[in-house]
């Protein structure tokens, strides 16, 4: 098997207890303080098309898998996966902040949270999660408040521009200033894989007239969509400093072989997560 990334990235491939995961270096200097991480398909007990660390409970794996799961790459951050919550994504843009209460929902326990495609804290001992095969993971920390945020930003979340709102829920919610926050855009369908019809490039043209710059056209007239770069560019234009926008420029269908990929599996594929949490 493969292990190499097949692009030159800005992200740290970390082993450790037997689980595979991807870390960004521009978090690296707050790690006494901030746990994150965004899975690969290896490390845990799934099998068949939800080899080896699925995620979600909606796939075609068994529940006490998944549990299993949790737990290995909770142990492999050093946290404790009763302290998760999960997200219920709908491919829409709203955000949740969340609190110490909402521990376990999910998990270990029932849900109330459903239709939010990212979740915010500023408290301790809470563990975000956020589920992706192929969407962009988008992972927020203010540096200056001690607030996270993830978020699910797939097509229908870029242009609806779930990055600026979850920028605008953790304004509101903990005062941050946007120059105080360090993100991570991790990987997802890049835009050599990313291929469109016209009617979903027009909605990004439609959305924001700059996108063009970010929509290839072949040779055969398909379009194929840079994602990363409109999200990166979202993200400064709401006032997050460029040098402080770490772009994993990782594409998921590209390297299948690490990465839950819904097109590069034809749909029969795992769930990876996005987890992050303040110590
Ligand atoms: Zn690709």
């Amino acid at each position: 098997m493969k292990n190499m990334l097949s692009a030159s990235s800005n992200i740290t491939y970390v082993k450790r207890r037997g689980v595979e995961f991807v870390q960004f270096p521009i978090f690296k200097k707050f790690e006494d303080v901030l746990v994150h991480c965004f899975t690969t398909r290896r490390g845990g007990v799934s099998v068949g098309e939800c080899e080896s660390l699925n995620l979600s409970f909606n796939r075609n794996d068994s529940r006490e898998n998944v549990m299993e799961n949790f737990k290995r790459i909770a142990s492999a951050l050093d946290i404790d996966y009763r302290n998760m919550v999960l997200s219920s994504q709908v491919h829409g843009c709203r955000v949740l902040a969340v609190t110490k209460d909402d521990r376990g929902k999910g998990l270990v326990r029932s849900s109330d949270i459903f239709g939010y495609d990212g979740l915010v804290t500023d408290q301790s001992e809470v563990a975000l999660v956020t589920f992706y095969a192929d969407c962009v993971p988008l992972f927020f920390f203010d540096s200056k408040r001690k607030a996270i945020g993830l978020s699910h930003s797939g097509w229908r979340g870029t242009v609806k521009n779930i990055a600026a709102e979850t920028i605008r829920v953790m304004k509101e919610a903990y005062g941050t200033d946007p120059q105080d926050i360090y993100a991570a855009i991790g990987p997802s369908i890049g835009c050599c894989c990313f291929e469109v019809g016209q009617e979903v490039h027009d909605e990004f043209i439609n959305a924001f007239s700059w996108s063009r710059d970010y929509c290839k056209k072949d040779v055969k007239g398909k379009y194929f969509i840079d994602l990363q770069g409109i999200i990166k560019k979202s993200m400064i234009d709401e006032g997050i400093p460029e040098d402080r926008i770490c772009i994993s420029g990782v594409c998921t269908k590209c390297n299948n072989h690490i990465f839950f990929s819904h097109r590069g599996d034809k749909g029969r594929t795992g769930s990876l997560a996005a987890i992050m949490q303040i110590r």
